[in-house]
Order: structure tokens, then C-alpha cells, then sequence
């Protein structure tokens, strides 16, 4: 039995194990059907999904976080010493001061330290949270500006001079902060 060598276009039959033209159907030796194996399909497994990393805490966010935190303790302190010192306190006798002066600062409080530890813990709800509470603190301030402005005539509304330069400035943070928070929504979950 003489071997014979199989050329690249050859493949031994199934049957007789003699060599055979790829591109036949049949052997030419012993008839057996030659069926054409086609390879599987590659199946390539999914590549996994690059796992989101989370993103470091920008530090603005960090000192933006404790501010609120240290503005809800001075608040919860002011209301203290608003309530043991009403006398000092009591600027009006109108009962919506009062209830401005003792009702408002704890209701901020716990705003303020919900919000900061939202935003402590990049919590999207704290994002959320946040534009919400700076927007109204802006409305608020532009509102009570525009009634010190109809009560007093005067442009600055809230009386000349470091305490309308607060509050401008109060008002230009809020905003910066309410535009960061919308920009940088990668940062929270
Ligand atoms: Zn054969």
C-alpha cells in the first residue's frame, strides 16, 4: 500500500482514509459521501463591560458639603439662642417674625445637613436636593431683595454697604453652584 501525500487541497476520506479533493462531494474511491464539516461558529464570548469607576469626590464638593454641614450647626445654635433670648431676638412684634425667626433656622437645619450628606456621599437625590435648595435660596434672596427694594426705594434693598455685598454674593454662589451641580452630574450616582 503505497502512501500518498496529501496536498493543501486534499483531505483523507472518512471511509477509506484515502485521499480526496477537498472540493468533492463523494469520494472518488470509495463513494462515501463526503460531508463538508463546516467549523462551528466562532462564538466569541461579550467582552465585559468595563466597570464604571467610580469618580473621587471633587474637593469643591468635599468643602461645599461641610459648609452646609457647619451652616445647619451654626443655625440649630442661632435658634437656641433665639429661643433663651427672645428679648434680644425679637426685632418685631409680628407673630410671622417670630415664627420666621424660630421656625425657619431648624427647618433649614435639617435641609442643610440632608443636603450635605447627600452630596458628602455623591448621591445623585443629594444633586437633585441641592439645585433645589440653592434655586430657592436664590428666589428667596431675590424676592426679599425686591420687597427691600419697594420698602426702602432704595436699589440695594437690603440696606448699604457689607450686608448687601453678602448677599450679592450669597446670590453668585448660589448660582455657580446650581450651574456646577448641573454640569458635573458624572460625579454623583
Ligand atoms: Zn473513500
Amino acid at each position: 500500500m503505497t502512501s500518498r501525500k496529501l496536498d493543501s487541497f486534499q483531505t483523507p476520506c472518512p471511509s477509506c482514509g484515502r485521499p480526496v479533493s477537498a472540493s468533492r462531494t463523494t469520494c472518488d474511491h470509495c463513494g462515501a459521501a463526503l460531508l463538508q464539516e463546516l467549523p462551528e461558529p466562532l462564538v466569541l464570548p461579550e467582552p465585559p463591560k468595563p466597570y464604571p469607576i467610580p469618580l473621587e469626590r471633587p474637593g469643591c464638593l468635599t468643602a461645599y458639603a461641610t459648609l452646609l454641614a457647619l451652616g445647619g450647626v451654626s443655625m440649630i445654635l442661632g435658634a437656641i439662642d433665639a429661643w433663651l433670648h427672645p428679648l434680644l431676638y425679637r426685632y418685631s412684634d409680628t407673630i410671622i417674625d417670630d415664627l420666621v425667626l424660630c421656625g425657619i433656622p431648624p427647618v433649614s437645619a435639617i435641609i442643610n445637613f440632608l443636603v450635605a450628606y447627600g452630596l458628602w456621599n455623591t448621591r445623585n437625590w443629594g444633586r437633585i436636593l441641592a439645585i433645589a435648595y440653592c434655586s430657592l435660596g436664590i428666589v428667596v434672596t431675590l424676592v426679599g431683595w425686591i420687597i427691600g427694594i419697594i420698602r426702602s426705594g432704595q436699589w440695594y434693598g437690603f440696606g448699604a454697604g457689607v450686608v448687601s455685598t453678602f448677599i450679592v454674593a450669597g446670590l453668585i454662589i448660589n448660582i455657580a453652584i446650581v450651574v456646577w451641580l448641573i454640569q458635573n452630574k458624572q460625579y454623583f450616582d
